[in-house]
């Protein structure tokens, strides 16, 4: 395969991130707000559908602060007021987020939502190259080469400072060596309905406890409904991967069967699939050179809902964080780490309470491992 220098630019001080999610690209955004020049090498060839649709009401003062208020405000998003719970009881209660920014929180079009991100960080002169492949990294002085994969060529090119924005897998961090702790096995098996009656659905979250695991739904602007299964890997049947069966599973609920206005298998696209979802972290998110960002940094479980707004927050920090580095202030990153670190200790005890809250089958394995934790 040929070696070439296509992706090289001449700017002395360059930031590579790999991965172009919320995480990569709101890094990559407040990068290029402070004048950095950046570039985004994305492994998909464009941006692909994902799982994790809630956007939290608490994310508005980021959104604001960034100048990305405009990205929610699109009918290709669903509002939401609140949650509704089945956790802890067999009555179903409301927790509405009338004490939040605008009251609301939304139920994204992920696709939309991260298109526009992206286009917006090029509109402010970031590089995105997809459909990448990460291939060697190699620490030279004071600057990085970083090998790819782009176009059937070899790509050589140089950075001061790297970026792991590539989701739990944190593929960069994991390349330089770097340890990885998980809290729990938790794997969301997930799928989309389309439904024909929504009229009699709220605009909530719902969210119900089973004995093997819990499930939330939320309904999408396009009239389908997701419908996630968190459960253990290791809990997981192999007949749940099948659509019949998942249904019949999705039947057993109280709360969650109720959106569906039959009982008969509606339409649905791509049949279940299964996404670790993890809780986890790296052992430190920082490196000499490097650091990591968002899930790659530290991956919360999808009843936060604080995925993607901690993996934009953790953005705004990270981008700010290298400028500053940069400029001379060694002591930028470690304060990033002790920020991104704060923030997950506390919320650790949060989580580990809200499991305890459901005690109705103590002595199953999925409930008894989070409350040993
Ligand atoms: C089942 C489930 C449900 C969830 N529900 C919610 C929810 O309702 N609300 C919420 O806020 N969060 C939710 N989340 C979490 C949320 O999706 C993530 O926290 C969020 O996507 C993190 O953003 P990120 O940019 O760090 O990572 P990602 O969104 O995972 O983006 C990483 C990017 O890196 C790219 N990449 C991977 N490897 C490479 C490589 N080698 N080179 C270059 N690029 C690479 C990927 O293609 C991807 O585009 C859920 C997660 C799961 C698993």
């Amino acid at each position: 395969m040929e070696k070439d220098n296509y992706l090289h630019t001449n700017s002395s001080k360059q930031v590579v991130i790999f991965g172009g999610g919320p995480a990569g690209t709101a890094t990559a955004i407040t990068l290029a707000a402070r004048g950095v020049p950046t570039i985004v090498l994305e492994a998909n060839p464009t941006v692909r559908s994902k799982i994790g649709e809630v956007l939290s009401a608490n994310v508005k003062p980021l959104l604001n602060k960034m100048g990305l208020n405009k990205l929610v405000d699109s009918s290709t998003h669903l509002p939401c007021y609140g949650n509704r719970f089945l956790w802890g009881s067999s009555q179903p209660r409301d927790n509405l987020f009338i004490d939040r920014p605008l009251n609301r929180g939304w139920h994204l079009n992920r696709t939309d939502f991260e298109t526009k991100l992206s286009q917006l960080s090029i509109s402010l002169g970031v590089k995105w190259f997809w459909n990448c492949k990460l291939l060697e990294v190699r620490s030279l002085e004071s600057k990085w080469e970083v090998l790819v994969q782009y176009r059937g060529k070899i790509h050589s090119l140089e950075a001061n400072f790297l970026v792991d924005a590539t989701g739990r897998k944190a593929k960069l961090a994991r390349y330089l060596g770097r340890a990885r702790k998980y809290y729990d096995r938790c794997v969301g098996l997930a799928c989309y309905f389309f439904l024909e009656d929504i009229e009699h659905i709220p605009l909530y979250t719902h969210i119900e406890a089973v004995a093997d695991g819990w499930w939330y739904a939320a309904l999408l602007a396009d009239r389908r409904l997701v419908t996630v299964f968190m459960t253990d890997g290791d809990l997981v049947e192999r007949a749940w991967h099948q659509v019949e069966p998942y249904w019949q599973k999705l039947q057993q609920t109280k709360l969650i069967k109720t959106l569906f206005s039959t009982d008969r298998l509606p339409n649905y696209a791509r049949g279940v699939f299964a996404k670790s979802a993890q809780t986890s972290c790296l052992v430190s998110p920082v490196g000499e050179g490097w650091l990591a960002v968002g899930d790659a940094a530290f991956a919360y479980d999808p009843i936060s809902s604080y995925g993607i707004s901690s993996a934009m927050g953790g953005g705004y920090y990270a981008g700010n964080a290298i400028a500053d580095y940069l400029r001379g202030r060694q002591e930028a990153i470690p304060a990033y780490r002790m920020v991104t670190e704060r923030a997950f200790c506390n919320y650790l005890p949060l989580w580990r309470y809200q499991y305890l809250q459901e005690q109705r089958w103590v002595a199953g394995t999925f409930w008894r491992r989070r409350h040993q934790q």
